[in-house]
């Protein structure tokens, strides 16, 4: 069989422990035989990361920018523990945190359904993706603790120092105040990065703030949604057959349980680092949940929700076998193979990405499948498998359709 062809190279970011084996095994079982893989690499591993100063993060997401794809690794994020056992030069940052600031992105995080493994809600059919926007409100505040009674002033000073005053509180004991902002340009960033994935993705955009009671707040991330819905996307909306939806956030949360799922639920910062824990814990695993990075420039970065699953690499290490679900990982690079392919009108690499994702659920489906899965599958009679023999039986799924 001859292998399928890739015209633009995929920006590949490859990672750290224990997600770095499976990426291998993804890599050598279910691409390469099938792939003439075109991929531009980069090692985000710790070890290069530290080598290069953290130039190959920022290398990767430029590459990111020139390309439009790219498929990620779960990385370490160094804290004082990981500088000692790597001998960091620094605790280098978050290359997420990195690409997303190069990339100005939102990130979109959905469940991977699959029979077997039922959500928690019985009425939830479909995936609820969750679109969480990155920037400000509580996670750039600053706060004071009130010794004691005084005024507490919002004081904003132009550029010609004027004042303008808005009074927070009179206290007459002690207390505490917070005070936190947003910027118009990311909050349109972050409504264009919604509308943009629900057109490319054909699901309903949701979208809730608590503008009733936050009249300025919450009421501009509202109006810039709108603003920018009705000249930009009502019309493309309409031809696509999907809606966009805002309510508030309460509603929101009301409607989501009864709902059957099948829709993009854009959340501002806190909400969205709140509910994104509930609606992934509710679909089974953080093993079954993809994340997509999408710029407002329409650039797009696949991953696995998890992290780099440290306890089972040092089981690994010590020559045990391990049982980690691959799956995320190989949704990040299906979805990232089929947006490549739809971008380069590349037929077969789509149809690619369509069978590889549905072997792997059917292998699932048939009963073969990782220990975590095993835990909580509703099937009877299951096989539980070591890390590579999952992946093999993916393989072996796929040649048999
Ligand atoms: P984690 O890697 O997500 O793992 C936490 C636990 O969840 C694991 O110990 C395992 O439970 C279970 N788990 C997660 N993914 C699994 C999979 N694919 N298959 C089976 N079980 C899975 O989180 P962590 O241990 O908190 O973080 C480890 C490293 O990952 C850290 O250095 C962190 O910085 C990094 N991280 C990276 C990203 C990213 O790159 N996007 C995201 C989060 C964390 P059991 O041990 O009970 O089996
Ligand atoms: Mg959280």
């Amino acid at each position: 069989m001859e292998k399928i062809k890739m015209t633009t190279p995929l920006v590949e970011m490859d990672g750290d422990e224990m997600t770095r084996i499976l990426w291998q095994y993804i890599k050598d079982e279910l691409l390469l035989p099938y792939i003439d893989l075109n991929t531009e690499y980069y090692d985000l591993g710790l070890e290069k990361r530290n080598e290069t100063n953290d130039q190959v993060t920022v290398d990767s997401a430029m590459a990111t920018k020139k390309y439009g794809v790219a498929v990620k690794c779960a990385t370490i994020t160094p804290n004082a523990a990981r500088v000692k056992e790597y001998n960091l030069k620094e605790m280098w940052k978050s290359p997420n945190g990195t690409i997303r600031a190069i990339l100005d992105g939102t990130v979109f995080r959905a469940p991977i359904v699959v029979k077997g493994i039922e959500p928690c809600v019985k009425n939830w059919k479909k995936p609820i993706t969750i679109a969480r926007h990155a920037y400000g409100d509580v996670y750039k505040g600053s706060e004071m603790k009130i010794p004691g009674p005084g005024k507490v002033e919002l004081v904003y000073t132009d550029e010609n120092g004027n004042e303008t005053r808005e009074l927070v509180h009179n206290f007459t004991s002690a207390g505490i105040v917070q005070g936190m902002h947003n910027i118009n340009k990311s909050i349109e960033s972050f409504a264009r990065s919604c509308f943009n994935y629900a057109l490319d993705t054909k699901q309903d955009l949701w979208f809730a703030t608590k503008d009733t009671i936050s009249k300025k707040y919450d009421h501009t991330f509202k109006d810039i949604f709108q603003e920018i819905y009705d000249a930009e996307y009502a019309k493309k909306f309409e031809a696509a057959g999907i809606e966009y939806f805002y309510t508030l956030i309460d509603d929101a949360v009301a409607r989501v349980m009864k709902s059957e799922g099948g829709y993009i639920w854009a959340c501002k910062n806190y909400d969205g680092d709140v509910m994104s824990d509930m609606i992934s814990s509710a679909f089974g695993s953080l093993a079954m949940m993809t994340s997509v990075l999408v710029s407002p420039d329409g650039y797009y970065e696949y991953e696995a929700a998890h992290g780099t699953v440290q306890r089972h690499y040092y089981k690994h290490l010590a020559g045990e076998e391990t049982s980690t679900n691959s799956v995320a990982t190989i949704f990040a690079w299906t979805g990232a193979l089929r947006k490549r392919g739809e971008l380069d009108g590349n037929k077969e690499l789509m149809a690619f990405a369509d069978k590889l994702e549905k072997a792997t659920l059917d292998t699932i489906e048939s009963g073969k499948m990782t220990k975590d899965l095993a835990l909580i599958t509703t099937l009877k009679d299951v096989t539980v498998l070591n890390s590579l023999d999952f992946i093999r039986a993916i393989r072996q799924t796929m040649e048999a359709m």
